[in-house]
């Protein structure tokens, strides 16, 4: 059974530390500067400032491209590493995910280049899957990302989140938003009205500074179900 669908609800979904064990970009910079380098602990460290919510998630993400110089060979290495860094209980639920595709959303400010071919396999659609974009050079470096994408920028995710009622408003039913994640940008969509419930998702990071912020404390995908079905 569609549970969500009978329960009218769209599943916002974060990627980084959420779907995936890993953080994408700390991923690439190990791809890009071997393991024990200066510039990958730089980025580790503006990463989890960003998740923390203490420095804007836009000068985050310029930053770190900045520092990456990647081009789509790195890229392809990430995508390879990360499909082998699926979270536990996500795997474990891989058919909850194909029943529900039409109301699961990825909503990352990572990059949907990586995120895609990741989730493809779980039976998510395209148009569901929301992140940044790369801007590539003729020599297939990465140049830039899309500042055209509302994800680029600080409460990016408010807006996608915003953007997905809209389109389901034309339905007959109005659907309630719930974001699953373990950052501050999943949060920031709850505080401004994006999302209904915020769960807070601890399977892989807890970070305790979100705790008395979230709806709910899951930590794994099974517990998300159980509230879903207990609570909404
Ligand atoms: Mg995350």
């Amino acid at each position: 059974m569609n549970i969500l669908e009978s329960k009218n609800i769209n599943l916002l979904i974060d990627f980084d530390s959420t779907f995936v064990k890993v953080e994408t970009l700390d991923i690439l910079a190990e791809v890009c500067f071997g393991s024990d380098s200066n510039a990958v602990n730089n980025i580790n460290d503006i990463t989890n400032k960003a998740m923390n919510g203490e420095i804007p998630f836009d000068i985050a993400l310029k930053k770190r491209v900045t520092i990456l110089k990647a081009n789509k060979k790195h890229i392809n290495k990430t995508i390879t590493i990360i499909k082998d860094s699926i979270s536990k209980s996500f795997y474990k639920n891989k058919d909850f995910f194909k029943k529900n595709a039409a109301n699961c959303f990825i909503v990352s400010g990572g990059f949907k280049e990586i995120i895609f071919p990741i989730v493809k396999s779980f039976g998510f659609k395209d148009e569901n899957v929301y992140g940044n974009e790369f801007i590539y050079k003729n020599n297939g470096e990465i140049k830039t990302i899309n500042r055209d994408n509302p994800l680029a920028h600080k409460l990016g995710k408010i807006k996608i989140a915003n953007q997905i009622n809209q389109n389901l408003s034309m339905n007959e039913y109005y659907k309630k938003n719930l974001i699953i994640g373990d950052g501050f940008t999943d949060y920031e969509i709850k505080k401004f009205g994006g999302a209904e419930k915020f769960i807070q998702f601890s399977e892989n990071i807890n970070r305790s500074i979100l705790n008395p912020l979230a709806d709910h404390i899951a930590y794994s995908f099974d517990d998300v179900i159980n509230y879903i079905q207990k609570n909404l």
